[in-house]
């Protein structure tokens, strides 16, 4: 066990599932511990997933100390054509939110999820946001989730996991379930 504490920078990527799903494990295992933490999901925003209810009813139990928010509307279009407006400023409101977050020193923990998807989607510069994990809180842990982790962000990072595809039902064409994808 460590002695001291000090802020990290993880991030889950990588193509199989279970990126989304362990940012928030970690989340409560960290809301256990009593800290604060913050959950601002990026691009999602038209899916109801059930850690919307859950971190609610959590959160009330520990005095607002788990928050989740979902910052964009649930889809980008993508492929050719360049990324919708709203989506860019969508994302880049979710930014500023979450750059103010960390920085506020006001949580334990924020986890970014899926900004890794708008980063490599071109909606949000990597280098912005390395340099801001460089100065923020020395104490604040950050959790970035998403597919495509930009190198940058990577060399930043002190906890990097890839999540590897060994098969995924989808494959066999069973479509989302709910309460394990969503
Ligand atoms: P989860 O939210 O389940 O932890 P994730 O964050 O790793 O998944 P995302 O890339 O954010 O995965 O994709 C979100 C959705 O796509 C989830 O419903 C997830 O179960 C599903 N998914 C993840 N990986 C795969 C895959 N390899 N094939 C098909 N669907 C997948
Ligand atoms: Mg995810």
């Amino acid at each position: 066990m460590a002695e001291t504490r000090r802020g990290l920078i993880l991030i889950n990527t990588g193509p199989g599932k279970g990126k989304t799903t362990a940012a928030l494990g970690t989340a409560l295992r960290a809301v256990g511990c009593g800290m604060k933490v913050l959950v601002l999901q990026f691009i999602k925003g038209s899916w109801h997933y059930g850690e919307l209810d859950a971190v609610e009813a959590f959160g009330s139990n520990f005095a607002g100390n788990f928050v989740i928010r979902q910052m964009g509307r649930g889809f980008v279009k993508v492929g050719g054509a360049e990324a919708d407006p709203e989506d860019i400023r969508l994302v880049q409101a979710a930014w500023e939110e979450a750059r103010a977050a960390i920085d506020s020193g006001q949580w334990d923990l924020v986890v970014l999820d899926e900004i890794n998807y708008a980063i490599s989607y071109g909606m949000l510069d990597a280098g912005l946001v390395a340099e801001a994990l460089k100065g923020k809180p020395e104490m604040v842990h950050v959790i970035l989730t998403g597919r495509n982790a930009h190198p940058l962000l990577v060399d930043l990072a002190d906890t990097v996991t890839e999540m590897r595809e060994v098969k995924h039902a989808y494959q066999k064409g069973i479509l989302a379930q709910r309460g394990i994808e969503y």
